[in-house]
């Protein structure tokens, strides 16, 4: 069973200069079969265990590691002491919108503070360095949940 996704991902590791040990298949497939794509080394540790229970959690680390070097991970720390791990999967980097409230992961596309950079460059004189951005918020689940119970505050301060 050969997933496309997986080769695809483990094509680009050779590329790189990677070598395909049995750990980074094992890791790859793991973040592929992921339902979200944003996993914590913890989370990964326990997918990988789910088939098989000898890989070892160091292991794990070091691999994330060597992936990352390698261009095929990229960890985000979406909050202070949460990294988290997702598969690059093409030139182009996201940010990321992250709820407070239920930690939900939005994926925004590369161009969103284009705008803000430009402008913050024009008036400080600043080099944003925006390439990852976590940016906090609410999602609109959680925020539909909370203008039943403030129904006043509905579109303040909200612009699009
Ligand atoms: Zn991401
Ligand atoms: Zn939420």
């Amino acid at each position: 069973m050969r997933d496309p996704k997986v080769e695809q991902v483990l094509d680009r590791l050779r590329e790189g200069g990677g070598r395909l040990t049995r750990a980074r298949r094992q890791i790859v497939e793991a973040m592929v079969a992921g339902d979200h794509r944003h996993l914590t080394a913890g989370d990964i540790v326990e997918i990988v265990r789910r088939r098989d229970p000898d890989f070892h959690e160091s292991t794990v680390y070091r691999t994330l590691e060597r992936l990352a070097e390698l261009g095929v991970v990229r960890p985000v720390q979406l909050t202070p002491g949460a990294t988290v791990f997702h598969l690059v999967e093409g030139p182009h980097l996201h940010h990321h919108l992250l709820c407070d409230r239920c930690g939900t992961v939005i994926e925004a596309s590369d161009d969103l503070l284009d705008a803000l950079a430009v402008e913050v460059g024009r008036t400080y004189g600043f080099a944003l360095q925006s390439a990852a951005a976590t940016l906090h918020g609410v999602c609109s689940a959680c925020h539909e949940h909370h203008e039943h119970d403030h129904s006043h505050d509905h579109g303040a301060g909200h612009r699009h």
